[in-house]
């Protein structure tokens, strides 16, 4: 059997601290692991940001809200839980992901946790275990699975390496340049056709 993991940001829906940055006009806020691979320095930054300037929890929950899949993301969804068990490895959080993940339909989704204040000030972070992307690929292995995965950016390339296969998807250039090893595509009709090319089954149903 195989599992095909993807990323969530950047690949199904959009970045979900572009969109908070966007909407709040703070510049700074709009760094993600495309500009800073280390992801605890990134959440340290993120976290003092909000901090300064006050932003709470259900603020960013009501940006969030409003924000909907990339297009074509749920139709390529679909195709692909035909065809494979797809477990979506993010690094973004619970408490972030319930509306977007609604309009996915559910997909499995293993991601971290906020810690909030009782006045919704966000005071810190849960991971879930130190490099979930690859750790998960690692479990799947384990359990005599075949991983396929896909993600667009510096913090899915462990797990894209740990892989059976691994494929960008939406990568910029400098990821694609620094990873020439996985197949790189942009549109979700390219990355079907890497998933059936990557696939030991026949796909064809
Ligand atoms: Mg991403």
């Amino acid at each position: 059997m195989e599992v095909a993991c993807l990323d969530l940001e950047g690949v199904l829906v959009p970045e979900i601290w572009i969109a908070f940055a966007e909407e709040t006009g703070i510049e700074e806020l709009r760094a993600t692991t495309r500009d800073i691979p280390d992801y605890d320095v990134l959440m340290q930054q993120r976290l003092r940001i909000l901090d300064e300037h006050g932003f709470t929890l259900p603020q960013i929950q009501a940006t969030i809200s409003k924000l909907k899949p990339l297009d074509g993301a749920v139709e390529f969804i679909d195709w692909l839980r035909e065809r494979f068990q797809v477990v979506i490895l993010s690094d973004t959080f619970y408490e972030f992901s319930q509306p977007l993940m609604r309009q996915l339909g559910f997909p499995t989704l293993f991601c971290h946790q906020l810690v909030a204040d009782e006045n919704g000030r966000v005071v810190d972070y849960v991971i879930r275990q130190k490099n979930p992307k690859r750790q998960s690929v690692l479990a799947f292995k384990s359990l005599y699975y075949r991983v396929i995965a896909a993600g667009d950016s510096y913090n899915d390339t462990t797990m894209l390496a740990e892989a059976d296969a691994g494929i960008l998807f939406h990568a910029p250039d400098n990821v694609i340049e620094e990873f020439p090893q996985f197949p790189a595509v942009q549109t979700f009709e390219d990355l079907k056709k890497e998933f059936v090319k990557a696939s030991e089954r026949d796909l064809s149903l």
